[in-house]
């Protein structure tokens, strides 16, 4: 059976053949860019980058052994690239329409914060970090939370509408959380735990006030 004048068969193979050969390609160069990420900290090309990601991250998790790398430098990838390609719409969004989400497993393990529908509210004991950027935070303008789970983000997210959100958090959360803010025309930013678990985790504070304190006048230093 012919074609447009080809014969099917060579078509249908040709056409398989040229899809094998990109994808490969493009798990090459993915490869290539979560190792120079690893090596310099420094996501090149942040676009192309999360389209490779999205079109072939299971092989390029699959191949991550062969440089001794591993699915957690993939995720720090993402949340990097997440950052770089949001970075300017957030820094635009006024402070007052962005809210930020901390994890509680931040907090002091003595913490004697009270619970309710809209997470743990710090009581300022100054036992951990948190105390001091609250205030720093909502003095700017954020909404600021300590959220016990994810479900209790998205009832905040529907009950307060931000239009950009700062999400700290492991792996699971970060990714579920950024996928559900870009759903809903949400700006995210994200930052991983620098140590994970669910008690006495740690973040990187000079990052988590960098973020914060984003205006379209410090965006490009
Ligand atoms: S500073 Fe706030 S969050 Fe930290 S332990 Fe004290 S009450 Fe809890």
């Amino acid at each position: 059976m012919e074609v447009l004048g080809f014969d099917l068969v060579y078509l249908l193979v040709t056409v398989g053949l040229a899809v094998v050969f990109t994808l490969a390609v493009l798990t090459i160069i993915g490869i290539l860019l979560v190792r120079h990420f690893d090596k310099t900290g420094v996501a090149l090309f942040p676009r192309l980058f999360m389209f490779i990601l999205n079109l072939v991250e299971t092989p390029i998790k699959n191949l991550l052994w062969l440089f001794n790398l591993d699915a957690k430098t993939l995720f720090l990838v993402r949340s990097n690239l997440i950052n770089a390609i949001y970075r300017h719409r957030f820094a635009a969004v006024p402070v007052k329409e962005r809210a930020i989400f901390l994890p509680q497993c931040l907090r002091n393990q003595k913490c004697p914060a009270n619970t309710d529908e809209e997470g743990l509210h710090c009581k300022g004991c100054g036992k951990c970090e948190i105390a001091d950027y609250k205030k720093e935070a909502e003095k700017l303008g954020y909404k600021f939370f300590i959220a016990p789970g994810g479900t209790m983000v998205k009832r905040m997210i529907k009950k307060y509408r931000p239009k950009a959100i700062i999400g700290v958090g492991c792996e699971n959360e970060i990714q579920m959380g950024s996928e559900m803010a870009i759903r809903h025309g949400i700006i995210p930013m994200t930052i991983p735990l620098a140590k994970s678990g669910c008690v006495n985790t740690i973040v990187d504070w000079d990052e988590v006030r960098r973020i914060t304190n984003l205006t379209p006048q410090n965006v490009n230093d």
